[in-house]
């Protein structure tokens, strides 16, 4: 189906003009990013903006970069670039394993961290991840003030966010790690290339002995979106690698605590069979990762 008709398409340079251009715009107008959920969206017509804000332009809020207190990654990093981060190894792995998989490499290559956090979408991985490895997101409102809102905050039910009209998102920030914390991503769809049916992310940081002392479980695919689930960090925490039946014990608990939706792509009993799966393999890699580093 063909767009209906959008009178303005503005292609700013700073995050000030893109502020100006989203006022200017007025009620319907929008940021586009790497267009991969909007143009579709736009072309089924779910959302008819009368006019685009193209955030390619808009240099400041390109890449990822370390301080004293962490890094920074601005909205409008790609996905490629975030597969290939060296400094998102080890204990940010969650978000390189969760980028080097999204859609494919045309996806990969356009698709921002920006966009799918705003977009927010039911099974998208970006936003589980950033959850799971306890990621916050900056925002600038129409009037320069700045809030940082942490994942867990930012992120509502899905295609839902704390963002507020013509507040942009111009980046997403993780403190400087702890020693030993690793954490790791997986998604299984029906498709390799797609969205999957469930993702699940975890975080985990030991103490020398190899022993647990913080854990994030995140999931998507769900149908409230995505979530924690406090049950099974509550029982990661005291595990060790090696406790495989305490991990199963985690993702049990994450099976019977969360609400699973049964779909076209999955009945109930299958996404809690991926949760359990999923969930044992990530925390292998998590640990594999808090321990060597990579
Ligand atoms: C074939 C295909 C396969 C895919 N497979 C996967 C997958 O496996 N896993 C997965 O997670 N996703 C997948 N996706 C979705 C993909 O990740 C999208 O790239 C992402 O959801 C949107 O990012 P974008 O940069 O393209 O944003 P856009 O589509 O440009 O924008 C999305 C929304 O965010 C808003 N927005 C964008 N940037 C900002 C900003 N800085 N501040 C405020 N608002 C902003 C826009 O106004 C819009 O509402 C797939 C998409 C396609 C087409």
């Amino acid at each position: 189906m063909y767009p209906s008709v959008i009178d303005n398409y503005v292609r700013p340079k700073s995050v000030d003009e893109a502020i100006a251009a989203i006022v200017d715009g007025g009620e319907d107008a929008m940021f586009i990013a790497g267009g991969m959920s909007l143009m579709q969206a736009i072309k089924s017509r779910l959302v008819s903006p009368s006019c685009l804000v193209d955030l390619q332009d808009v240099s400041e809020i390109k890449g990822i970069s370390s301080d004293d207190t962490g890094l920074r990654i601005g909205a409008m990093t790609r996905y490629r670039e975030m597969a290939n981060a060296d400094k998102l190894r080890g204990a940010y792995g969650a978000l390189v394993d969760a980028a080097a998989h999204v859609g494919d490499r045309q996806v990969r290559n356009r698709g921002t961290i920006g966009g799918s956090l705003c977009w927010n979408y039911i099974a998208a991985c970006t936003p589980a991840a950033c959850l799971g490895i306890g990621a916050s997101v900056e925002l600038v409102s129409r009037t320069g003030a700045k809030r940082t809102l942490v994942a867990d905050d930012f992120l509502g039910s899905p295609l839902e966010t704390a963002r507020e009209d013509n507040e942009i998102l111009v980046a997403v920030t993780l403190p400087t790690p702890e020693p030993n914390t690793g954490s790791a991503y997986k998604k299984w769809g029906l498709v390799a290339d797609a969205l999957p049916v469930v993702g699940v992310a975890v975080l985990v940081q030991t103490d020398a002995a190899g022993i647990c002392l913080r854990a994030r479980v995140a999931f998507s695919g769900l149908g409230d979106g995505p979530c924690r689930s406090a049950a099974a960090e509550q029982v990661l925490i005291g595990a060790r690698a090696d406790e495989t039946s305490k991990i199963g014990e985690a993702f049990e608990a994450a099976a019977a605590e969360l609400e699973v939706q049964a779909d076209m792509w999955a009945d109930e009993d299958y996404r809690r069979l991926l949760m359990r799966e999923l969930g044992k393999e990530v925390t292998a890699t998590a640990f594999n990762r808090a321990e060597t580093g990579s």
